[in-house]
């Protein structure tokens, strides 16, 4: 048997020392375990243990889960995979953020939906595809200012920053330009200063490749192999 416990403080270590080698506090990387496909009892022994939140990629998956688990309000719900616009509703019932909002349109129904049922604020991250490849969704760098502009009357949508996945890489240090490319995104984003968007949030960094995601400047991890097993 998985002892996830143990797995999520080995998991902690690394990050520590990860935040140290690069000057900063541990406190400031907090970790989404990403629980695609593992029971709601397999979750149980991670609530209240120092986890951000759960992530999830599938949205009928998720609800399921969240009906089934009584310390679901004990803990916070993020949706991490490609959503689509049909499934919207569900996902806004219980979604606490949404790390992958990957097209205007997407952004666009969000809106609509959130106005429907009556949400003031749908926090969302915009999924970046910085290394390009062609099975990855998600912006290229260099569009995001302008949908960041494009879609500035969405006002129930809150953008509260980025995320990205890196190509799997054996050597996890190849995967550190992406990560740096993410960041330097991020500032720049800032630097410009939408009115809709906050720096709040850079999520990358997955079981290969956290390390160098924390040394790059991740503060939202979304980690699942490492702590429940392959
Ligand atoms: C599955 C998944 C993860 C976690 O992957 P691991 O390699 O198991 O840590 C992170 N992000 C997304 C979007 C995922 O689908």
């Amino acid at each position: 048997m998985v002892d996830v416990l143990a797995n999520w403080q080995a998991v902690r270590d690394r990050i520590a020392q990860a935040a140290q080698r690069s000057g900063r506090s541990p406190e400031s990387v907090q970790v989404v375990a990403v629980t695609k496909g593992v029971p709601v009892e397999g979750i149980a022994p991670l609530i209240d243990s120092g986890i951000a939140a759960i992530g999830e990629n599938r949205v009928q998956e998720a609800l399921a889960k969240h009906e089934a688990a009584e310390w679901r309000e004990r803990i916070e719900w993020h949706f991490i995979g490609h959503l689509q616009t049909n499934k919207i509703k569900q996902c806004l019932q219980i979604a606490d953020l949404i790390h992958s909002v990957d097209s205007v349109r997407l952004i666009r129904a969000i809106d609509r939906r959130a106005g429907a049922m009556g949400l003031e604020q749908v926090p969302v991250l915009l999924q970046v595809n910085v290394s390009g490849e062609s099975t990855k969704y998600g912006f290229i760098p260099s569009e995001v200012p302008k949908v960041l502009e494009e879609v500035i009357s969405c006002q129930r949508v809150a953008f509260q920053g980025l995320m990205t996945m890196a190509p799997y890489e054996e050597d996890p240090e190849r995967t550190r330009p992406v990560f740096r490319e993410l960041r330097l995104l991020g500032e720049k984003l800032q630097e410009k200063g939408f009115p809709h968007f906050e720096m709040k949030y850079l999520s990358m960094g997955m079981t290969n490749d956290f390390e160098v995601a924390v040394e790059e400047g991740a503060n939202l991890l979304r980690i699942g192999s490492a702590i429940f097993g392959a």
